[in-house]
């Protein structure tokens, strides 16, 4: 699909939800896809890309952002302590927040740095055991933590368990978003963003819609 119709698809979801036109920002989900596939939808105005590799991300972007003015690149996969530094570097935001010892690597950082990526908790909302994210009736906890560390929290994340349906997993985030003000809702993929955009989500992660399926 181009990205002219993922656009209109989301104005459409945007207005069927009685929501302001631009209140819902596309990530194009870049992540293994061939540098062809992504070189056209930066020549067709997309800046806004998600990743969920820091070293893939670094070898991608660091030339692309040489090149291309205005570009912002979201942390959506799991990360790990020992390549906070890199993700603080290259990240203008970070969606997979998800544990006590990543918020204490972020807030050394933020105050080595004096700057801070946005930050996103996620939240595991199907609790299932191999997933990450925080278990939601932890959330509320991890995210009042990051708060007294002086952490850039903006929103929750959430990725629904596969092949189930995503509405209640998307209504569950918007509640746990809701009770600690946070206005961020990163949730909806391919299959499901205009549902998500429905319920809420400021963040929608689209990858094979836009760029095709990925060729692992
Ligand atoms: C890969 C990925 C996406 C994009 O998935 P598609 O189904 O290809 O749109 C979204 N979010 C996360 C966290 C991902 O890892």
């Amino acid at each position: 699909m181009s990205l002219s119709t993922i656009k209109s698809r989301i104005h459409t979801a945007e207005a069927r939800a009685g929501r302001p036109q631009g209140s819902v920002t596309l990530l194009a989900v870049s992540k293994v896809q061939p540098a062809d596939r992504v070189r056209a939808v930066l020549e067709q105005g997309q800046r806004v890309f998600g990743e969920n590799r820091v070293q893939e991300a670094q070898g991608r972007w660091l030339p692309l952002k040489q090149e291309f003015e205005g570009i912002s690149l979201h942390l959506i996969g799991p990360l790990q302590t020992n390549k906070v530094r890199s993700a603080v570097e290259l990240f203008d935001a970070i969606h997979s927040v998800d544990r006590l010892k990543l918020a204490h690597a972020l807030a050394r950082l933020a105050q080595e740095r004096g700057t801070c990526p946005d930050l996103f908790v996620q939240v595991n909302t199907g609790a299932e055991p191999q997933k990450a994210g925080v278990m939601p009736d932890q959330a509320d906890e991890l995210i009042s933590q990051m708060r007294s560390m002086d952490l850039p929290v903006v929103g929750v994340m959430c990725i629904p368990p596969f092949d189930m349906d995503a509405a209640p997993h998307f209504r569950e985030l918007a509640e746990i978003g809701a009770r600690n003000g946070l206005p961020g809702l990163s949730m909806g993929m391919s299959d499901d963003f205009e549902t998500a955009i429905e319920m809420g989500a400021t963040h929608v992660r689209v990858g094979s819609a836009l760029f095709g399926a990925r060729v692992p």
